[in-house]
């Protein structure tokens, strides 16, 4: 559903160019529900700008369901985000309107006419359990609900793809679980691919995978080694419950130039924070990476 190959985004400020994307390469399947972490300035909302049609890429490759969001014209980018993608950000302000009720903020985007707009309208309030509140103005809602309003609203048209920036910073860690859960229901009920921003690591270790990006470009990748319904299923069958650790197994992205980079968390671990070159030597089918003996720092 979501291909990008060297993705590149520049943004020129005046003389400054801010390389916010520096070769980023990710590949999302049809009907996944994957996460994105990464510190702050690393890439994140820039990369879901892009594929949300906000930003142009500036080189590489990207494409969502077939099309190549390098080349579309300006018409075709307008249909794209309307039909496409649905966005959710973190500060649901951005899509609400305050003193209409839940039911009119949902209606508003919808394409359809009369009865039939009512009634999806309906279908999305209850899709995201809001139709007891559909007469409620959006300003007497709780964040979280305005935050599922904000989801109904990105859901109108019947998105392939729901492209979500931090969708929980701004309410609890309980409600973050439900709208997480919400976006677990609308993927697996609807097919939906859902991509989710947050910097929240316990909350990604909710879905199937997690990409973590560092300065533009994915850095690693945790893939749960079962998916999250059988855990959770088995944990209803009365089974331990795992060490969360051990429930992703983590890779590092290798790029098409060779280039990896190590999880500093890693680094780390063996004492390689701050060097700059470590020996390689391949061992048994396997690639060992130790820090330099001192000797190796003669010939640098
Ligand atoms: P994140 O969402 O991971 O915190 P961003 O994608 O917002 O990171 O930002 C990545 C980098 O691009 C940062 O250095 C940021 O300052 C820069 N950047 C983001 N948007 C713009 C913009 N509109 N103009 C100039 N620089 C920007
Ligand atoms: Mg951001």
């Amino acid at each position: 559903m979501i291909r990008c190959d060297n993705l590149v985004k520049i943004y020129k400020q005046a003389d400054l160019e801010v390389v916010a994307l520096q070769g980023l390469d990710l590949h999302v399947r049809a009907g996944e529900l994957m996460a994105i972490i990464g510190n702050s300035g690393s890439g994140k909302s820039t990369l879901l700008n892009v594929l949300g049609g906000l930003d142009r890429p500036t080189a590489g490759q990207v494409t969502v369901d077939g099309i190549d969001l390098l080349q579309i014209s300006d018409a075709d980018l307008v249909k794209y985000k309307r039909e496409t993608v649905g966005f959710v950000w973190q500060n649901n302000a951005r899509n609400l309107i305050p003193y209409l009720t839940a039911q009119e903020n949902v209606e508003l985007p919808i394409l359809l006419k009369g009865r039939r707009k009512r009634a999806r309208a309906l279908e999305l309030l209850e899709a995201v359990g809001l139709l007891h509140r559909r007469k409620n103005r959006l300003s007497q809602l709780s964040g979280g609900e305005q935050q599922r309003a904000a989801i109904a609203i990105a859901l109108a048209n019947e998105p392939k793809v729901l492209l979500a920036d931090e969708p929980t910073g701004s309410v609890d860690s309980a409600m973050a679980n439900q709208i997480l859960d919400l976006f677990r229901h609308l993927s697996h009920s609807l097919g939906l691919t859902v991509v989710i921003v947050t910097h929240d690591p316990l909350l990604a270790q909710k879905v199937d995978r997690v990409v973590a990006i560092r300065d533009g470009k994915t850095s690693s990748e945790l893939i749960r080694r079962k998916s999250y319904a059988q855990e959770l299923q088995e944990l209803a069958d009365g089974a331990e419950r795992g060490d969360p650790d051990e429930s992703h197994i983590e890779y590092a992205v290798l790029d098409r130039a060779g280039r990896l980079q190590i999880p500093s968390h890693c680094l780390e671990a063996v004492g390689m924070k701050n060097r700059n070159k470590m020996r390689v030597a391949i061992e048994e089918g396997r690639i060992v990476l130790t820090p330099p003996e001192p000797q190796d720092d003669r010939v640098s």
